[in-house]
């Protein structure tokens, strides 16, 4: 083992949420370390942006290269398509925010993945490729920094007051510490790929995202990227897509045929890459952060895709860490409680989502009985949609709970106050 440094923060993983961790971090002349198990480009699943990633990526300084990057797609509205294959009118975001925000983007995952972690590289953070971080240290109960492999397969030993965990799905403190509290109800899976050729809405349409219903089983997504391909995958519950195979292609093709866009806009089309699938959908940590430790993005809590919220959440979970890491190392207090703040309002908005999600898999609900009852609601539902999270909407789900079963926010997810409330002051 190579004791190999120390640094003021430590960040794993360097998806959205990390690499936007570390950029922030280093630009307020911190001294980071961002330790990255694979070597970028790698792939990566969750193409779709909403709306409100504009701002995190406004101050990453991203917004004029990711326009002229080549590997987006501009994404103005979402369309659904019902069970028997009717396209809704699109809903634009500009005929509700006249802000640049409402015109997004639809991604390759690898590109901007790869350009994010670059920022994060130029704006000083000190950024490691294919090293993988085996184990968090703990002295005292405290994080202290990490044990980490390199490609070589030598191990090194990183210190630092705070380490950010950022590494996703894989979510190596939830997995080692037993901290993965699954979603009650948000138990589906997904199975995706690509296709090349297949027939696209013509103009501005034809970057929106659309989603496509099973009937009474699940939804597609339909989701346009640059070089004439779309990535198109099918969610719903485990046992109803398994129910007579577990190949995924035949998975894929019994499920085209429940919807009939789909299968008529995918026949022009080609299959351009393998089937995929993932499982155990919806989780939150237990805890999202402890002495010297704070976890951000699917590390801390990962929700049904079906609103496009992912990347939003680790963007911005990601730019949190950053201004509550650097608020606690100018303090001198690396301490769980010190987080308390960033659990709330993160909380918070995972929970309005979260609420959103449930409204849209309850059977009897349909948006068009509550604007038709509520008309007002219309706005509000749209600025949580568009990603807005981090408002008070308790006001409009009041009022979709007449109609929907939506949930009650769930009670963890809360700072690990190690020895009951201990202060933990950082070395200097
Ligand atoms: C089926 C599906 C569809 C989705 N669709 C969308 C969508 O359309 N839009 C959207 O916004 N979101 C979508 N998502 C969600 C989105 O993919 C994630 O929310 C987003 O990638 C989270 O970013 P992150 O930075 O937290 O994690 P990741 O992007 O997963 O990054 C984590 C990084 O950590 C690295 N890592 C892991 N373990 C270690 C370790 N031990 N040491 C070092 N490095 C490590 C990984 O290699 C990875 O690069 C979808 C997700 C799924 C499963």
């Amino acid at each position: 083992m190579t004791q190999s440094g120390t640094y003021e923060t430590i960040v794993v993983g360097g998806g959205p949420a990390g690499s936007t961790a570390a950029a922030l971090l280093a630009e307020k002349g911190r001294k980071v370390l961002l330790l990255e198990k694979s070597r970028f480009p790698r792939y990566h699943i969750g193409e779709s942006l909403i709306p409100f990633c504009y701002f995190t990526l406004k101050r990453l300084g991203l917004i004029e290269k990711l326009d002229k990057s080549g590997f987006t797609v501009d994404k103005y509205s979402v369309q659904f398509v019902s069970t028997n294959g009717k396209l809704s009118q699109p809903f634009y975001f500009d005929e509700h925010l006249d802000h640049p925000c409402s015109h997004t983007w639809q991604v390759w995952r690898q590109d901007f993945d790869r350009m994010l972690l670059a920022n994060a590289r130029e704006k000083g953070a000190e950024v490691r490729e294919g090293w993988q971080v085996k184990e968090v240290l703990e002295e005292g109960g405290r994080t202290v920094g990490v044990r980490a492999v390199d490609e070589a397969g030598v191990e090194h030993e990183f210190r630092a007051p705070m380490t950010i965990d950022a590494t996703g799905r894989d979510a190596l403190s939830v997995a080692r510490r037993g901290w993965r509290v699954r979603d009650p109800y948000l138990n589906k899976i997904a199975v995706w790929t690509y296709y090349k050729g297949a027939s696209r809405p013509p103009g501005k349409d034809g970057g929106a995202t659309i989603v496509a219903f099973v009937p009474e089983r699940g939804w597609f997504w339909w989701i346009p990227l640059a070089h004439d391909t779309v990535s198109v995958g099918v969610v719903a519950e485990k046992d109803y897509l398994f129910r007579e195979t577990r190949d995924l292609a035949q998975v894929f093709a019994q499920e085209v045929k429940q919807n009939r866009w789909i299968e008529e806009h995918l026949a022009a089309g080609t299959p351009s890459g393998e089937f995929r699938t993932t499982g155990e959908f919806s989780y939150r940590s237990k805890y999202c952060a402890a002495d010297g430790l704070l976890l951000a993005g699917d590390a801390f809590a990962f929700l049904d895709p079906v609103f496009s919220s992912g990347v939003f959440l680790a963007l911005k979970g990601g730019e949190m860490a950053a201004d509550a890491v650097d608020a606690a190392l100018s303090a001198g207090d690396v301490s769980a409680a010190r987080f308390a703040a960033y659990s709330e309002a993160y909380c918070h908005g995972l929970e309005s989502m979260r609420q959103l999600v449930y409204a849209f898999y309850d059977v009897n609900f349909h948006f068009r009985d509550l604007f038709t009852k509520y008309p007002e609601t219309r706005g509000a539902l749209t600025d949580c949609l568009i990603g807005d999270l981090h408002r008070d909407y308790k006001p409009l789900f009041d009022k979709v709970r007449e109609f929907a079963s939506v949930p009650a926010p769930l009670a963890h997810g809360r700072p690990l106050i190690g020895a009951e409330g201990s202060a933990c002051a950082s070395p200097s």
